[in-house]
Parts: C-alpha cells; sequence; structure tokens
C-alpha cells in the first residue's frame, strides 16, 4: 500500500495545516465568506483546475482526465455551528461562539487534499471529477438542495461520493454500507390553546400544560403502537414552554419537536399519524391546537451497487481489519439531496481516539478529531474518484 506521504510529498502535514486554519476561523452556513475565500486560494495552487463559484459561499474545482470515463461528484461541507468552542489547543476557534463541532473542517482538509493528488496525476484520472465545497450543511434546507435546484452542479453527474468524519468509530476505520444509511429529520410545531385561570379552580380553565403532557405521551403510542418494531421512527419532543408563575394556569403551550423516518411511505404517513393524536387529546380535554409538520432533508439511502465499489475501496486502501459495515443513524444530512439526481453513496471515516480526546459526540463544544483520519479519509475519497471515474457512463 503506497501511503500519501510516498504519493505526494508533505502532504501529510499539509492536511493538517488546512485543517487547523479552518478550525481556528470557523463560519456558520451561508455565511462562509472567508472560508471559501480560502478555499479557492488553496486550490489556486494546484494546476489544471477549473474553479468557479456556484453560488456566494460554495466552491467548485472541476479536473478533467486524461482518459475516457464517468463524471464523478466529491462532496465535502464546509460549514461551522454557533457553539462556544471548549478546547484550549493552539489552533482552537477565534470567532467566539462558533466552532467546526462537526468535523467539517476536517471535510474540507481532505478535499482539498483529494484536488491536489488528482492535479498532480491527471493521466491516472478517468472521465471528470468534480469537487464541491459545500456551504450550509448544518442549516435546513440546506446548501446541498440550493446548489441541486438552482445551479448546474449535477448535470452530466454519472455518480457521487463523500464521507463523514465519526467520532464513535476509531480513527482509521472505513463504514460503508447500501441502501437506507440516515434518516429524514423533520421537524413538528404545536400550539395548544387552552383557556387561563386561577391554579386553584383547573375546573373552570383548560389547562393546556396538563393537555400537552397528555399528548407529548401519546405521541409515543404512535411509535409503540401504531408502526412495526422492524420500520425505524423515532419522535422527540424537545420544547415545551408554558406558563409564568405558580398559581396561574396558562392560556396557551408552545411544543417543538423532531420526526426521524427511513422509509418514504411511513414519512408520508407520519404527519397525519401525529395530527390524530394531538387532536383526539386535545377534543378529548376542551383544547384547540394549531400544528405544523415541515419536512426536513430526504433519507440518505446510498445505492447499492456505489456502495459495493466503495467497500472494494476501503478493502484496498485499509485493508479488511479497518472496514466495517456501516449500521444506519437516525441522523440527517443534506447529502441526500445529490442522491435524488444521481447514483452515489456517502461513508464514514472514525476519527476517535483516546490519544487525541477525540471521542466526544459531535456538536459538543470539546469535538475534535484525529487527524490521523484526515490521511484515511483523503485515501479513500481519492482512491473512490479513480475507480468510480473509470466505469463506463450513464447513458443519455
Ligand atoms: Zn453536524
Ligand atoms: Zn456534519
Amino acid at each position: 500500500m503506497t501511503t500519501l506521504e510516498d504519493r505526494s510529498a508533505g502532504l501529510r502535514e499539509q492536511l493538517r495545516a488546512w485543517r487547523r486554519h479552518l478550525h481556528m476561523h470557523p463560519e456558520v452556513g451561508f455565511h462562509e465568506v472567508e472560508t471559501a475565500r480560502y478555499i479557492e486560494s488553496q486550490l489556486r495552487e494546484l494546476p489544471g483546475l477549473t474553479l468557479s463559484r456556484p453560488t456566494e459561499t460554495s466552491v467548485l474545482a472541476v479536473l478533467k482526465g486524461q482518459k475516457p470515463g464517468r463524471t464523478v461528484l466529491l462532496r465535502a461541507d464546509i460549514d461551522a455551528l454557533p457553539i462556544q468552542e471548549e478546547n484550549t489547543f493552539e489552533f482552537a476557534s477565534k470567532n467566539p461562539g462558533v466552532m467546526h463541532a462537526c468535523g467539517h473542517d476536517g471535510h474540507t482538509a481532505i478535499l482539498l487534499g483529494v484536488a491536489r493528488l488528482l492535479s498532480e496525476h491527471p493521466e491516472e484520472v478517468s472521465g471528470e471529477v468534480r469537487m464541491i465545497f459545500q456551504h450550509a450543511e448544518e442549516i435546513g434546507p440546506g446548501g446541498a438542495e440550493e446548489l441541486v435546484m438552482q445551479t448546474g452542479l449535477m448535470d452530466g453527474v454519472d455518480v457521487v461520493t463523500g464521507l463523514h468524519l465519526n467520532s464513535q468509530l476509531p480513527a482509521g476505520v472505513v463504514a460503508v454500507k447500501p441502501g437506507a444509511f440516515m434518516a429524514a429529520p423533520d421537524m413538528i410545531e404545536l400550539t395548544i390553546q387552552g383557556r387561563g385561570g386561577h391554579g386553584a379552580h383547573p375546573e373552570e380553565a383548560v389547562d393546556p400544560i396538563a393537555v400537552g403532557a397528555q399528548v407529548v405521551t401519546n405521541l409515543q403510542h404512535i411509535v409503540s403502537r401504531h408502526v412495526g418494531a422492524q420500520d425505524a421512527l423515532v419522535i422527540s419532543v424537545t420544547y415545551f414552554q408554558s406558563g409564568s408563575t405558580h398559581n396561574v394556569i396558562p392560556d396557551t403551550a408552545r411544543l417543538m419537536g423532531t420526526v426521524r423516518t427511513f422509509d418514504p411511505e411511513l414519512r408520508q404517513k407520519a404527519p397525519g399519524l401525529i395530527e390524530r393524536v394531538i387532536k383526539g387529546v386535545c377534543e378529548a380535554h376542551g383544547a384547540t391546537y394549531d400544528f405544523k409538520y415541515e419536512f426536513g432533508y430526504r433519507p440518505l439511502i446510498n445505492t447499492d451497487w456505489v456502495a459495493e465499489e466503495l467497500r472494494q475501496v476501503a478493502l484496498d486502501t485499509v485493508g479488511e481489519e479497518r472496514f466495517r459495515v456501516a449500521k444506519p443513524t437516525m441522523g440527517g444530512e443534506d447529502f441526500s439531496a445529490y442522491l435524488e439526481k444521481a447514483p452515489g453513496a456517502y461513508f464514514n471515516v472514525g476519527s476517535g481516539s483516546e490519544e487525541a480526546d477525540s471521542r466526544w459526540p459531535h456538536h459538543h463544544p470539546r469535538f475534535t478529531i484525529d487527524e490521523e483520519s484526515l490521511e484515511t479519509g483523503a485515501q479513500m475519497l481519492y482512491a473512490a474518484a479513480l475507480r468510480l471515474g473509470a466505469g463506463e457512463p450513464e447513458p443519455r
């Protein structure tokens, strides 16, 4: 196995330098102005790339290979989160209240590394490789949707791939699976309208807190009694706000939550099932309600043959002992938007280790990555670009 060090002098150090610069200067979705400028400036150093800005804060680099083949899209997300970093290393965030707590700094560094490897050896590249540094993964409706719907990014793309670092997997491990991989993250909002009154006389009021509590518990009956155990469904009420003091029954209660599914049919049924419970409980207790169900990103369903190609790439790149069949997760990802337009698959690269203290969950103020994972990610994505590009293009 040739390492990146053999292929490309100093790339290992360069990957770390890119990641640390990005980590130090995080920006949230749709505001990645300096991030996009930095990415573009680094890509300008590389020969043979055509650069453009599909949107204000996204960057596209295109490399034409010297052999015929497919058009492959590689995607890295570049945005950070509104979190105050608690890490104290020297490259911790310089932007108060903003932090790369999901590993997108790593994804960006990895794709820059892949751009460098590809541009050094265009004679090995088949077809065309499009590298999209995508803005705003963390904020719905998401940067991917904008790129897919409002730019020509996907025109002529035969296959798409990308990766997410995963702190819950050991650094250097690669995990792929065919089929359903990540859930659709939908949102619910509910206002229960009761009738306020004195806390001593609930019989003269309609208590929206008591009704809301019934709604919260009854929603779990959908999960346990209306949907089969083989069909994954999560309903979590994550916000419940009502009242102002100890002796006043309030008028209203506000609830919010998240609904996660894989199956498109169950997803379409979910709003009706949820509203039926809300309506029944509210009517039973004399309250009225206002209910909103908002569809978020689509579920991320990997195309079987692309997942199989990635499994082969992983076996060639990291070997059997560092390969895992990925477990599906109820988390969401706007990578699913690309899969509406072309076959593709998304995979995980482990970034957790004791030595790097990088097992904190994603979105935690102490989140960080074991930087060994940068090299694994770059090797995987580079090899994937070569292998996927070498196939027959889709007939059009
Ligand atoms: Zn995230
Ligand atoms: Zn993420």
